[in-house]
């Protein structure tokens, strides 16, 4: 698919990697849907897409966790812009800790039902209702799509994690399923599974975790938010890539 002119919705488009996909994509002359919680970041992201030359971008004010939220943006943004080519499901956000402490015999912590619950109502429910919607519209307009689910190295397993991992393997298993189920239609699923890049997300790490996290990268550094936005646009670009991965992660294993 071409990028040109294409419609392309990034969700958790206002900062991070959601916004360096934006940018990256409107210096190449797609019209943008941006979908964000945060009405702040969300204007600035806008503003900077219109700057590097995006022929047309809106900001969606959304939580993609609402499911009537979510149909009714999608039935906005083609009413809007005419269509779906492409969405990104990039919001998520991360609520770490250890599923259980024991100290001297006694159990200290549990981590509680809403710190995994809220993780996977973002990272998973959010990703089901904005792929389920857009691929109802790429469905009906009948001109084929793309879908693409960022995952994290974090997929294998990682301590502290037992929210977000399961989330990031979560997506992975959605997108072979969906590459499965819709490519009838045209539509071609892939997932990006980044390594430790540097955005307002990683910025939240301790310096200690940090640490920790560069000793584990081959290349020794963070990776770059453009450097996802570029196999984003391969994904989209490859007419015959559907249901794959691709790491982006300097070379770290978890
Ligand atoms: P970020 O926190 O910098 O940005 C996330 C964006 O999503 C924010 O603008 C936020 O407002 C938005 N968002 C959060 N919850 C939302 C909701 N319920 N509805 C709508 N918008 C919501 O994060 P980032 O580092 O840019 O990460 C983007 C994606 O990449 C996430 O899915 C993350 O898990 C994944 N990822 C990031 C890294 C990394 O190192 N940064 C590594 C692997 C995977």
């Amino acid at each position: 698919m071409k990028i040109a002119e294409s419609t392309i919705v990034i969700t958790g488009g206002a900062q991070g990697l959601g916004r360096a996909m934006a940018e990256h994509f409107a210096a190449e002359g797609a019209q943008l849907a941006l979908i964000d919680m945060n009405a702040d970041t969300l204007t600035e992201a806008e503003g900077i897409c219109t700057a590097k030359g995006a022929p047309k971008v809106k900001g969606y004010v959304v939580n993609v966790t609402d499911e009537a939220a979510v149909e009714q943006v999608f039935n906005d943004i083609v009413a809007d812009f005419g269509a779906v080519n492409v969405l990104i499901n990039n919001a998520g956000i991360l609520r770490d800790g250890m599923l259980i402490k024991c100290k001297d015999g006694e159990i200290t912590h549990k981590m509680p039902l809403q710190q995994f619950q809220s993780v996977l109502d973002v990272n998973l429910t959010g990703s089901f209702l904005c792929g389920r919607e857009a691929s109802a519209h790429m469905a009906k307009a009948g001109n084929g799509g793309v879908i693409i689910n960022i995952s994290s190295v974090a997929r294998a397993g990682n301590i502290g994690q037992t929210n977000y991992a399961a989330t990031k393997a979560g997506v992975v298993a959605m997108t072979v399923t969906w590459a499965r189920e819709l490519g009838r239609f045209g539509i071609r699923c892939g997932a990006i599974a980044p390594g430790f890049i540097e955005t307002p997300m990683t910025a939240q790490m301790k310096p200690e975790a940090i640490e920790r996290a560069l000793s584990m990268v081959p290349l020794r550094r963070w990776g770059q938010p453009d450097e996802i936005a570029h196999s984003a646009r391969y994904i989209i670009e490859n007419d015959f890539f559907s249901g794959r991965v691709i790491e982006i992660d300097g070379g770290v294993r978890l």
